[in-house]
């Protein structure tokens, strides 16, 4: 049977202790035992992290710009990010959704 180890303590994984880790545009990085997978993921965050903008983490790999973790959506540049979190702060409090 294949079996498959954790990327980090290389514990043998089950179907109950196995998570995967997805890069920001979901390619593939790796398997992790639950232990591990945190510590992983965290990791791999503040490498591809850029800032925080109005409380929104900004993410960035191979000039790819996203307005959070795995976001569907990706910029060219930071301002475009920001932007877009901007519009989205906009949608919420639109005089419709206020009620005004
Ligand atoms: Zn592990």
């Amino acid at each position: 049977m294949f079996k498959i180890h954790c990327k980090d303590c290389d514990s043998e994984l089950s179907f109950m202790n196995i998570r995967r880790l997805e890069d920001l545009d979901r390619t593939k990085i790796g398997m992790y035992c639950n232990d591990c997978f945190p510590a992983a993921e965290a990791k791999l965050k503040l490498q591809r992290y850029v800032e925080t903008y109005k409380e929104n983490d900004i993410y960035c790999k191979d000039g790819q710009y996203a307005p959070y973790w795995q976001s569907p959506y990706y910029f060219k540049c930071l301002e475009d990010a920001r932007a877009r979190i901007d519009n989205r702060h906009l949608g919420y409090y639109s005089p419709e959704f206020m009620g005004l």
